[in-house]
């Protein structure tokens, strides 16, 4: 019988699931509709993968759906990316308020349910879901998925190459890269979870995917999802 080890705790998280925007900040994003439904306005297909390692890994999702041109959720506070070009030279009281509302909650449920598990005696995997648009500023991305740690983090480190073997295996037609088309260790939510928690503790990890997989067409995304989670999950079972 197969069962994953009881003192592992996994945390999927979704921060650029959406492209929502709330009414009162409509305005802002007036005749600019065409950039939310892009890349730049959410990360396509990321929530369903989200999703779909939560259900089968047994593990709470957290995810956010307002757009990342709002407020990005993968930034830290005082990085100039947090705000985008239509939030950023809003008054201070203002993105005070964005962040109060849309921000921190966010941040600080994820970081809870890690410290609560941690607290419990487990070691917490967080699986954080993005995908990538395969062309930015006119550089072809080469990757097909891409998985993003420090490499300084031991379990970090060897978790990420022996899911790159398992999906080079099982997919040995797509490119299966690491700390690619980011590295790991740039500003996310992610880097910042790592300084909260030791390595012992907290291992973060960022899957992403090209979006060629979730918008061209539907059955090979679904199959690319059921070999993602099927994996994943393979890397903490053990057998009795
Ligand atoms: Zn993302």
């Amino acid at each position: 019988m197969n069962h994953f080890n009881a003192t592992i705790s996994f945390v999927v998280s979704c921060e650029h699931g959406g492209n929502h925007i709330p009414s009162v900040y409509r305005h802002l994003f007036q005749g600019c509709e065409s950039v939310l439904k892009s890349h730049r306005g959410y990360d396509c297909g990321a929530l369903l993968m989200a999703k779909a390692l939560s259900k089968h890994l047994n593990a709470p999702l957290f995810s956010a759906t307002t757009s990342r041109l709002l407020v990005d959720l993968n930034r830290s506070i005082g990085h100039p990316q947090l705000f985008s070009e239509f939030t950023r030279n809003l008054p201070p009281a203002a993105k005070h308020e964005i962040l109060t509302m849309y921000y921190q909650p966010y941040r600080n449920r994820v970081e809870a349910a890690i410290a609560n598990a941690i607290q419990c005696g487990n070691q917490v995997i967080h699986l954080s879901s993005h995908s990538f648009t395969p062309q930015l500023d006119g550089v072809v991305r080469m990757a097909d998925i891409g998985l993003l740690y420090d490499p300084s983090k031991t379990m970090e480190k060897l978790l990420c190459w022996k899911w790159q073997q398992s999906l080079k295996e099982a997919l040995p037609q797509l490119a299966i890269r690491r700390n690619y088309p980011y590295t790991g260790t740039a500003d996310g939510f992610t880097r910042y979870l790592r300084r909260r928690f030791s390595m012992d503790q907290y291992a973060g990890i960022e899957l992403e995917i090209n979006q060629n997989y979730f918008c061209d067409n539907r059955a090979k995304w679904r199959k690319l999802c059921d070999v993602i989670v099927e994996t994943c999950a393979g890397l903490f079972y053990y057998k009795d």
